[in-house]
């Protein structure tokens, strides 16, 4: 079916308390792209980089037919770079840095081939560029989610708003959703965010799994508890990334399809916290993938009745 996605693709620096890393790959796009390939083809990307984004990255998303006709490369500026350190228990982090560069002043421009891509993802990125992407499109895609995230709620709320009403799927973390509705309790936040306009909408509560509501229905999936979290950045962009690629493969959409996506974009998204930046997801195979998911049934399995011994 394919998918198209807007976000970025920048530099990092990320700190954990295992390692540091300076300028390596990072950027919502590339993770989406990647989590997406999986399941989907083409993925259709669109951002903007500029001449000291590594080509090498851009070759590997292409041996994964991801399409970069949509991305603009501006060869005398900067790419746009996020640095980041992580709090010692790994569930918090403080930006300590983000520089716009190319993304200051970018006007997306779809190629005529991504106007009528039924699957569309707004990572998470300026509302304004969201929109216009949105605007672009040739008729309503069959599902659009939105990511986004606590930077633009400071300083663009309103277009942020305004694009809620547009769009089928909200995927934020927790603190996100809160500022969003301001409301403590999750379950409030999210009926607040629904009264916004946008029928379901995705929790993610990093180490401690998501939710998935959607009118009176609600969906659980848990992280799956990994011995050692190397760096989660770029996990909640997986996720959207490995949903979205999900539900553009399946034969309908709804609720039930919705919870499936849920644990295969969980799944992909614990591979991510297992290595620097996008380098996990650079290994493995989609038969990892299915077999990690296996490993989220079994985790929550469990049988009401008391079976007896024979
Ligand atoms: P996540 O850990 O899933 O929240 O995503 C982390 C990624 O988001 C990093 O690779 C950053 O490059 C990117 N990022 C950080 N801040 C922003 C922002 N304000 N807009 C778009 N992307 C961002």
């Amino acid at each position: 079916m394919g998918l198209l996605s807007v976000g970025t693709l920048a530099l990092d620096s990320v700190e954990t308390p295992y390692a540091k890393r300076d300028r390596a790959i990072g950027g919502t796009n590339s993770f989406i792209a990647l989590a997406a390939s999986f399941f989907t083809k083409p993925v259709q990307l669109v951002s903007v980089i500029g001449g000291d984004f590594p080509e090498s990255f851009l070759a590997e998303l292409r041996e994964r037919e991801v399409d970069l006709e949509g991305v603009q490369v501006r060869e005398d500026e900067k790419s746009f770079f996020w640095a980041g350190k992580y709090h010692d228990d790994m569930n918090g982090r403080d930006t300590l840095d983000t520089q716009l560069n190319v993304l200051a002043d970018f006007d997306p421009v779809l190629p005529e081939g991504y106007k009528d891509t039924e699957f569309l993802m707004l990572g998470n990125l300026t509302p304004s560029v969201q929109m216009k992407v949105l605007e672009q499109m040739n008729d309503r895609p069959k599902l659009v989610a939105l990511d986004t995230m606590n930077f633009w709620m400071d300083i663009m709320m309103d277009d942020l708003k305004a694009l809620l009403t547009k769009v089928d799927i909200l995927i934020v973390n927790d603190e996100e959703a809160r500022q969003l509705a301001g409301e403590r309790s999750l379950v409030k936040a999210a009926q607040a965010i629904v009264a916004m306009g946008v029928p379901y909408l995705i929790i993610k509560k990093g180490e401690h799994g998501a939710l998935l509501f959607y009118g009176e229905q609600m969906f659980f999936a848990p992280a799956l508890p990994l011995a050692e979290v190397f760096d989660p950045t770029g996990a909640g962009d997986t996720f959207a990334g490995g949903f979205m690629g999900y539900m553009a493969s399946a034969p309908v959409i709804n609720f039930e399809t919705m919870k499936r996506a849920v644990i295969f974009g969980s799944a992909l998204a614990s591979f991510t916290c297992e290595d620097f930046g996008p380098d996990r997801l650079l290994e493995i195979t989609r038969a990892d993938v299915d077999m990690r998911a296996g490993q989220f049934l079994e985790l929550v399995r469990f049988d009401l009745k008391q079976s007896l011994p024979e």
